[in-house]
């Protein structure tokens, strides 16, 4: 029997089945893609460290920092373990061989992220994601770690609050399987997909692990707080990551003045851009004065994305930029051991809320976060698993999952689904955008209950049971829409403007709602609340 299964193969999974299998445990991983694929690759900038206690630079400084980005939403005592224990994070992954730039005594480069005054990102070159993520797969491998890939998590099996394992679907044959597992780790990263067409995420950020722990009854926290990221190619959502800002570019207006201190943490910046956008102003991302061996040296993935997609050189031209929402800061409720609320079913990196981001996310500390908590998650589950010697399930979920697959291929629809998809998309970034209002909001959320319930009704075009592409992206269309409703719930109950979360009608952060949103499903109908920060 299986002691952990991890549902997710990007850096937090993969993580998290490393620390596991060393604790001596049996351990799968199952994922929807490739873990090379995962979006875990996408990440340029880097990852955040101290990793020389100086006098420009230390943990306490680290720690206020991520603090006073998380507007007062972090959980201190979390935090403190991120910062205390970066250094130990990025020496395990230099130790495991993560080719990381390298400074002139050749220790790791760091270079300058936002809401930060010192040196504390480090960086392979601009490929910091692929690299951690390729170098923990070649590990997964070297460590005979088992994978299912093609494989696609429907639901949780929850009996008596405890998870017991999952349903998933083959995704070359459509077929269903039972998985039981002592003890299960979400590691399914985000829900930007949301923003179809203005999101820097890929088309499988859809927020499958967290829709289904949802539904399994797991608290679901700060889904509100969405992150959007200042510079993406105009109209492409292609990132240009904030190294671009920190190695000294400058963002400009129409007529080539700077208007913002580009070290801004991203909400602000996010939105000076974005009214300039809305004001029918374009703004510009200006690394000119960088010259070109500095861009070669330090971002030359980019550089080619703006060639390529833009037919622009960025030594020569300015860059068009705009904003696309890239990170959620909200999640699956997480305490410092990476326990969800039910009970074996821990979850980790982007999916969770680990008390890390809170209301705002500082560039470099997702990858920081998905390493240091995949560990811990990892470590945890194979514990808790230690403690199980038998596991009795019923196949209750199993004949459920079974059923709403089956119903999928019979139904007859004459509905676009990916027309909803791309409706839903535009609907948030108008509304449940960079800047929110009451009146917006329950526009949003009176077509999410329209479509909630015809999207039930329907069915798929293509029948063929091979690789059915249709079946899985209205799976994930589903997933979508679960996860409307807690996010316009909360958003429209957090009456103030707090990071990312930006009220037109609440312009002023209020104490009252200096807690965490909170949001479950009971009894079939969602509660909201919002809890104390601990
Ligand atoms: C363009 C871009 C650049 C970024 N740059 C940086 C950066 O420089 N620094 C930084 O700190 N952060 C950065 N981020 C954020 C960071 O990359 C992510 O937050 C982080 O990689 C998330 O890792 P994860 O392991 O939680 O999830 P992911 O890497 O998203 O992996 C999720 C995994 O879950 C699997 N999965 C999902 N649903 C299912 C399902 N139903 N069944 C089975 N498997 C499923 C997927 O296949 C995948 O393997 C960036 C993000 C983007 C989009």
């Amino acid at each position: 029997m299986i002691d952990v299964l991890i549902i997710g193969s990007g850096g937090a999974g993969l993580t998290a089945a490393l620390n596991a299998k060393k604790n001596g445990s049996e351990v799968l991983v199952v994922s929807k893609t490739y873990p090379t694929h995962s979006q875990t690759c996408q990440a340029q900038g880097g990852i955040n460290a101290v990793l020389n206690e100086t006098n420009d630079d230390n943990n306490q400084n680290y720690i206020n920092d991520t603090y006073k980005a998380s507007h007062n939403l972090g959980n201190q005592k979390n935090i403190k373990y991120l910062c205390e224990n970066s250094k130990n994070t990025l020496m395990w992954l230099d130790s495991i061989g993560v080719p990381f730039s390298r400074n002139k005594n050749y220790g790791i480069a760091q270079r300058k992220f936002g809401g930060t005054k010192a040196k504390r990102t480090c960086y392979s070159s601009d490929y910091t994601g692929l690299k951690i993520l390729h170098t923990l797969y070649d590990q997964c491998i070297k460590e005979e770690i088992e994978f299912l890939n093609e494989h696609y998590l429907l639901d949780l099996i929850v009996e008596e609050n405890c998870v017991k394992g999952t349903i998933v679907l083959n995704m070359q044959t459509s077929e269903l399987i039972q998985i039981a597992a002592k003890t299960v780790i979400l590691a399914t990263g985000g829900y930007a997909g949301l923003y179809h067409q203005f999101t820097t995420n890929s088309f499988v950020s859809t927020g499958d692990g967290i829709a289904a722990a949802f539904r399994a009854g797991a608290k679901l926290s700060n889904m509100e707080f969405i992150q959007f990221h200042p510079t993406t190619l105009e109209n492409k959502n292609i990132l240009i990551s904030e190294s671009a800002r920190g190695e000294g570019g400058y963002l400009v207006d129409k007529d080539g003045n700077r208007f913002i201190d580009e070290l801004k943490p991203r909400d602000e910046v996010a939105r000076a851009i974005f009214k300039k956008n809305h004001d029918g102003e374009k703004v510009y991302l200006d690394l000119r004065h960088l010259g070109i061996e500095k861009i070669q040296e330090a971002m030359p993935q980019e550089r080619r994305l703006v060639i390529d997609f833009l037919n622009l050189k960025m030594e020569e031209d300015l860059i068009p930029i705009n904003p696309s929402a890239h990170y959620t800061m909200g999640g699956i409720e997480t305490d410092i051991d990476a326990k969800t609320s039910i009970k074996n079913l821990y979850a980790c990196g982007e999916c969770s809320q680990s008390g890390i981001h809170g209301a705002n996310r500082l560039g470099g500390n997702s990858l920081l976060e998905i390493i240091t908590f995949g560990q811990v998650a990892g470590k945890n589950a194979s514990d808790s698993a230690k403690e199980i010697d038998d596991l009795s399930i019923s196949d209750i979920q199993y004949k459920k999952n079974e059923k709403q697959i089956e119903e999928i291929f019979e139904k007859e629809t004459n509905l676009d689904y990916l027309k909803i998809k791309k409706e839903i998309g535009k609907l948030f970034f108008v509304n449940v955008g960079l800047f929110r209002e009451e009146k917006k909001l329950i526009k949003a959320l009176d077509y999410i209950n329209k479509k909630k319930e015809e999207i039930s009704k329907i069915g798929i075009k293509n029948k063929d049971k091979i690789y059915n592409k249709n079946l899985i992206e209205l799976l994930e269309l589903k997933n979508l829409i679960t996860l409307c409703e807690p996010i316009l719930l909360c958003a429209i109950e957090r009456k103030e403007s707090r990071g990312a979360h930006y009220r037109v009608d609440f312009k002023d952060k209020s104490l009252e709602y200096e807690k965490n949103s909170v949001c479950l499903l009971k009894d079939g109908k969602i509660k909201n609340y919002f809890e104390d920060v601990l």
